[in-house]
């Protein structure tokens, strides 16, 4: 068999929907009947996401198998509805960490190491593992950055190797760019669209596909000008509008025959037709009118909502499974600590406390669980927000004053969070938490064993910290509940308040497993009390 590739690239300038391009493309070849597989190529120096500040990079996606990620894994998984690998993701500085160690160990016997073969040859090393270890028919592959980048130009030059290698009837590039409008005239231009073209061509990369984004829609014309431009078949001009539902992405390349086009310039044949009927029907439920329920997402990242990329995505599915719309309350959890942003809160039906790390905002976030849980509000606590559930409830209901987290405190009187003793000898930063995917036992007749209606589930995990087991007695006998454990017992995995409608945490991020046709049972629990508090 031999594996085919599509390559995308940008042009013009990021953030125009590139990789949700590139996951809705691969479900109409998955519909097919193809095996598909994906892969994101990111240009930066850090070896992975993990040690990235989420303001710089958005949210860290985590894979089964414990990979930190770049967020457009994210889109990939609920899109084509696969569990990606490791193998998906890599960066500039993996793949230079690669060869350099290479170097010292003499490998090179002697040779200058330089960028074309040596960088080169790994990059394309990378890349066909994809297939190798997925056995995929088409391996879709996602240049991250913009064309004209210094930092992605190794990349492009690999694939244009890699191209010649693998035969070019085995490989399509195709180029998502921009058209902006000008506000004066009302004009939508072209222009950068052609000189991204030409930039990748000066490389020796002509794209096969044109995938011209805009705001507006984009007049026959202008595509009829990027065809002549920029030495492209007039149909493989792809004239994609923003889309105001992101699931109608899909459905909006299919009818521009995206699909079809794909297959046919591959020389494939697709063993089925698709069949877009469950995309049809949820985007008719995204658009029906409907109540709404508020959950306010205290957090630390919230000027960036892309820090909060799945958990934003769950609470859609979920509400959507609740037949609600969910409105986000975006609150700084520093700012609850300055007395503000608390209208947010007071006006919610809902509370979610996500991940995070750092202490700036931990006293916050901790008035957010109290008040949930005084108040009685809805409340769903994804890692740290499982922790400062935690820590609130030593301090208010059980008289542990000082209790705290030892990442936050680390003289605490009470570490009723604290580091796994496995944990306390690791200095590096990168790739040394509990991270992927590991078993949870749930406990018959609690709130969380209800939502999941399953007796165990596996739940990918990102974390240093846990539950100090020295205090489960007392917080049992307090009112929580510990409705998720490890297979052994050892480490809680969930936490619940018995006395209230709804107070559940979890030290896993429930958020990854989230897709649009199967909510995650633990945010599905939170929108359907959330709603039911709206009611009331
Ligand atoms: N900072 C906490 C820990 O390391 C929580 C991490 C998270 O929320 N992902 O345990």
């Amino acid at each position: 068999m031999t594996t085919k590739y599509l390559f995308f690239t940008g042009g013009v300038v990021s953030s125009v929907g590139k990789g949700v391009t590139a996951a809705a493309t691969g479900l109409l070849l998955r519909e097919r009947g193809f095996k598909v597989a994906v892969q994101k190529l990111d240009p930066y120096i850090n070896v992975d996401p993990g040690t990235m500040s989420p303001y710089q990079h958005g949210e860290v996606y985590v894979l089964d198998d414990g990979a930190e990620t770049d967020l457009d894994l994210g889109h990939y998984e609920r899109f084509i509805d696969i569990r990606l690998s490791r193998v998906s993701n890599f960066t500039t500085g993996q793949v230079y960490a690669e060869v350099i160690a290479k170097e010292r160990r003499g490998d090179y016997l002697g040779g200058t190491i330089q960028v074309i073969p040596h960088i080169t040859n790994e990059i394309k090393r990378r890349v066909a593992l994809v297939a190798k270890e997925t056995g995929a028919e088409i391996v879709i592959v996602e240049v991250g950055g913009t064309v004209g980048d210094i930092e992605s130009q190794p990349f492009l030059e690999a694939l244009r190797q890699l191209r010649n290698e693998v035969g070019r009837e085995n490989c399509l590039f195709l180029h998502v760019t921009w058209l902006p409008t000008i506000g004066a005239t009302g004009e939508m231009k072209t222009k950068p669209t052609q000189h991204s073209v030409t930039a990748l061509r000066s490389i020796g990369i002509s794209p096969n596909v044109i995938i011209a984004r805009a705001d507006e829609p984009v007049d026959n014309a202008l595509c009829d000008k990027i065809a002549l431009f920029c030495d492209v078949e007039k149909r493989a001009v792809i004239p994609m509008a923003t889309a105001d539902v992101l699931y109608e992405v899909p459905l909006l390349l299919e009818q521009l025959g995206v699909g079809d086009l794909v297959v046919e310039k591959l020389g494939l044949k697709a063993t089925r037709q698709p069949d877009m009927k469950p995309w049809q029907k949820l985007v008719a439920e995204v658009r029906k009118p409907k109540s709404s329920v508020k959950v306010a997402l205290v957090g630390k990242y919230v000027e960036l909502q892309d820090a909060y990329m799945s958990v934003r995505e769950a609470l859609k599915h979920a509400a959507l499974a609740n037949g609600v719309e969910v409105e986000i309350g975006w609150v700084h959890s520093a700012d609850l600590e300055k007395d503000k942003g608390w209208d947010v809160i007071k006006s919610a039906d809902g509370i979610l406390v996500p991940g995070g790390f750092g202490s700036r905002g931990i006293e916050g976030k901790i008035m957010a669980a109290r008040y949930a849980r005084e108040n009685k509000v809805p409340y769903l606590g994804l890692c740290l927000g499982m922790q400062v559930m935690c820590v609130e409830f030593a301090r208010n209901a059980l008289d542990l004053e000082d209790a705290n987290s030892s990442e936050f405190d680390r003289g605490t009187e009470h570490p009723v969070i604290d580091l796994m003793i496995d944990q306390r000898s690791i200095t590096d930063m990168g790739g040394t938490m509990r991270l992927g995917l590991y078993p949870c036992l749930l406990q018959k007749g609690t709130k969380a064993a209800d939502a999941y209606a399953v007796p165990s589930v596996d739940e990918r995990h990102r974390h240093r910290f846990e539950f100090n087991n020295a205090y489960r007695e007392r917080f049992e006998q307090g009112g929580m509940v510990f409705s998720g454990l490890s297979p052994d017992g050892k480490l809680v995995e969930i936490a619940e308040i018995a006395d209230h409608p709804y107070m559940v945490a979890s030290q896993f991020h429930p958020e990854f497993l989230s897709r649009p046709m199967r909510p995650h049972p633990l945010f599905v629990g939170l929108i359907k009390a959330a709603k039911e508090r709206g009611k009331k």
